[in-house]
């Protein structure tokens, strides 16, 4: 659940809702049990919302098809919904304690910049990435571990994007990348910062939060729905897209609830 909530979502706002989520559903069986309206509610302010129908859904099959317990190894886990390459290898690697190369953003930009000497692209895993994290890992399922968790927070605190701090670096006496002059640095950012003023992720937000401060089974009026956002236009489109993501369900008659 952790690894889910965190991966758009910074981990100083995901530890109070992880808090709540495990107090509320402690395994899956019980995730499985919540109505959809009550995991849309207790998902809050973490953004990208799908991701808390994605989570019921995973735990509807762990305690279907895996007696409610995360099953451990890498072709289960991605086969369950909302449960990816990273995050399946990351359970193994910190939850599991297995030897397995875990590769996010951070992971990928350490490793290519210290053992490849350029710049990282972003975009994609690559086969020639994996290829790098495998041989690089160390052997021992541990030492994996501790490695992986390092070189993520090497690359999140000291190996940045922009301007990375070799002068701190641990890794600056090896690093082919320093020892190359740093050549193309910054041009792997690849995705500017997103603005969120004035967006459709802005405005499906503020739906979503007027229908989780309603009490539980009630609906919002069109004329309600229609005080949220000043663009008629954008605020429908919005709308009809959190309808189509089994957000919210659209009333006949205008009004807006939470699925039931
Ligand atoms: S020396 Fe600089 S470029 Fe190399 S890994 Fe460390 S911070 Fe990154």
């Amino acid at each position: 659940m952790c690894e889910v909530m965190s991966q758009q979502t910074q981990m100083s706002r995901v530890v109070p809702y992880w808090q709540d989520w495990m107090r509320a559903w402690p395994d899956a069986a019980a995730l499985a049990q919540a109505s959809t309206a009550e995991v849309i509610t207790a998902w809050g302010r973490l953004g990208y919302p799908r991701r808390a129908l994605r989570l019921k859904e995973c735990a509807v099959q762990v305690r279907d098809r895996f007696d409610n317990q995360l099953p451990h190894t890498y072709e289960e886990l991605v086969s369950l919904p909302g449960i990816g390459d990273y995050t399946a290898s990351a359970m193994l690697s910190f939850a599991y304690g297995q030897r397995v190369p875990v590769l996010d953003t951070n992971i990928r930009r350490v490793l290519t910049r210290a053992f490849a000497g350029v710049e990282s692209h972003g975009g994609a895993t690559k086969p020639e990435d994996r290829q790098l994290a495998e041989a690089v890992l160390p052997q021992g399922a541990e030492q994996a571990a501790v490695w992986n968790q390092a070189t993520m927070e090497l690359g999140a605190l000291v190996c940045t994007a922009k301007s990375p701090a070799c002068q701190d670096c641990p890794l600056a006496g090896v690093c082919a990348f320093l020892a190359a002059g740093r050549p193309g640095l910054g041009q792997g950012r690849t995705r500017p910062r997103q603005r969120f003023q004035g967006t459709d992720r802005q405005v499906r937000g503020l739906i979503l939060a007027a229908l989780r401060e309603l009490p539980a089974g009630e609906s919002l009026g069109q004329a309600d729905i229609d005080q949220l956002w000043p663009d008629a236009a954008q605020l429908g489109s919005c709308l009809a897209s959190l309808d189509e993501d089994g957000l919210i369900e659209i009333e006949p008659g205008g009004g807006a609830h939470l699925p039931r």
